[in-house]
């Protein structure tokens, strides 16, 4: 059963709208996930949720219910939710998912970005049922989806997370933010490399952090992201078929893109021969 992935943020950190960022996108992070007759999944609700929401209200025969999983609670990974449409429609549902932030639960850090201090509507004041779930490292079911989450090695607490759908065993990784080389006090524990290979073992599509350009890393360890050559090791130690760059710097414009996705597929040729490459554009979509 063919499922879809849908792009509809692609950016880290900020967004960056303008003619200088049209092919690639100026939205933070947010990805689709959607099947026949699954319910979506929300990957991340960075700026490219408010779009997403806006064209499920406009084909929405019914209330509607939607899922949300969180890598982290970084600003460019849940921007988007207050501008989500549905929230605004009484008798939608919103299901929530990710970590708690040390002693912080999570529905606590998403009521602050809502606060009355800096936006004018509470959280608790939208007129769809939200339901907020802190999970943890393992795995669960999220609506159709059988999820697996997996620790990364960025600041705070941030999962990867592996999402088969239904009637598949394998399913597709989302890696984002994280960072593959050496710098960051990260609590992952010793082997978490090999771990996080076999955690993505023989996947398809591997979304992964590829902000830096190797120039930037020398000066941006431990910022918690990587380059497109670690993550193009990475997805061939762990043998994915197809790795896309994702979580795009906002100082790379579309030229810039162009040339870093282009060295990277140099660089996949010797050091993972099979392995496609590709770019995350906002639109994109991607038939599983
Ligand atoms: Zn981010
Ligand atoms: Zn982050």
């Amino acid at each position: 059963m063919a499922y879809t992935l849908t792009f509809w943020g692609t950016r880290g950190s900020i967004p960056t709208p303008g003619p200088r960022t049209t092919r690639y996108g100026g939205n933070t992070a947010c990805v689709g996930v959607s099947g026949p007759g699954s319910r979506l999944l929300v990957l991340d609700a960075g700026t490219g949720l408010r779009p997403l929401g806006h064209e499920l209200m406009s084909r929405r025969g019914g209330p509607l219910s939607t899922d949300i999983l969180l890598s982290h609670t970084h600003w460019d990974h849940i921007q988007g939710l207050p501008f989500f449409k549905p929230l605004s429609a009484p008798g939608n549902s919103v299901c929530i998912y990710g970590a708690a932030q040390g002693e912080v639960p999570l529905e606590e850090i998403l009521r602050r970005q809502m606060d009355p201090m800096v936006f004018p509507v509470p959280l608790t004041a939208v007129a769809a049922a939200v339901q907020v779930t802190e999970i943890e490292e393992g795995e669960f079911p999220i609506g159709d989806f059988r999820v697996r989450a997996f620790r990364l090695r960025h600041p705070g607490i941030t999962f990867g997370y592996r999402l088969a759908p239904p009637a598949r065993r394998r399913g597709n990784p989302s890696g984002t933010d994280n960072e593959l080389g050496e710098g960051g006090d990260y609590a992952v524990g010793d082997g978490w490399r090999a771990g996080l290979a076999a955690f993505l073992h023989e996947t398809d599509t591997l979304i992964h952090d590829a902000m830096y350009s190797e120039h930037m890393i020398q000066v941006r360890r431990g910022w918690g992201h990587s380059t497109p050559r670690q993550a193009v090791e990475l997805a061939g130690e762990a043998r994915c078929r197809r790795l896309i760059l994702f979580h795009h710097e906002p100082e790379h414009d579309d030229d810039a893109i162009d040339r870093l996705l282009d060295q990277t597929r140099a660089f996949a040729r010797r050091v993972a021969p099979g392995l496609e490459v590709e770019a995350a554009a906002e639109g994109l979509e991607l038939v599983l």
